[in-house]
């Protein structure tokens, strides 16, 4: 059976990493649509936690698809800085303009985490599928690599030397926190549907 998924977000570095993996599971069919598809105001993000947001996302873009809705809720945690900025990141790049103005506020070398909160959510049965998962790494400047978005030009992933600007879109998925939440979530809806 095919079922349609929505991939409910407006950044297009993420659809791209969360279609990216879909891709790769050939004994699921999915019909996989964007928020182009569709006309809707961005929701807010309300929570101090990743997996309410991503919840209240999936739930407010699934009002409007009433489709199996698929929302993440991210963002890079520094340790040192008690996971500063955390769920708050997206609010810090608005407010600093640019990426290379929020840099400025991040420790080079300090040990960070980006965290991912991936839900789907089926409306016809209101429930939820969740899987949370952490990428582990380091803040390094200059700043290297083309590839991706958001942060990952100056993130260095465990064990490797280069950025996930420089390592590329599919060695990402290999390894990265949406990737891990979205294969986890997977394995859950497998078993449900
Ligand atoms: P949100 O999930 O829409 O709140 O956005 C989180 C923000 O965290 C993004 O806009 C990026 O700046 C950053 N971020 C989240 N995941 C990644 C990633 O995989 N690579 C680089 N930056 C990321």
């Amino acid at each position: 059976m095919i079922h349609k998924i929505v991939v409910a977000s407006t950044n297009e570095g993420k659809v791209k990493e969360v279609k990216g993996v879909l891709d790769t599971l050939k004994d699921l069919e999915f019909e996989i649509e964007s928020l182009r598809d569709y006309d809707i105001v961005e929701p807010d993000e309300p929570y101090n936690n990743f997996m309410e947001n991503a919840v209240h996302k999936a739930k407010y873009y699934a009002q409007h698809t009433r489709q199996l809705t698929l929302s993440d809720d991210s963002g890079l945690c520094i340790q040192a800085l008690g996971d500063f900025p955390g769920v708050r990141t997206k609010d810090l790049v608005e407010e600093c303009g640019t990426l290379s103005k929020a840099f400025s506020k991040l420790e080079s070398m300090a040990a960070a985490y980006f965290n991912c909160a991936m839900v789907l959510y089926i409306p016809e049965k209101d429930s939820l599928i969740t899987c949370e998962a952490r990428m582990q790494g380091t803040i390094t400047f200059p700043q290297k690599g083309e590839q991706g978005f958001g942060f990952d030009p100056i993130f260095m992933p465990e064990g490797f030397d280069q950025t996930l600007a420089e390592l590329g879109a599919s060695f990402k998925n290999k390894i990265s926190h949406r990737s891990k939440a979205l294969r986890g979530l997977v394995e859950k809806l497998r078993v449900g549907f």
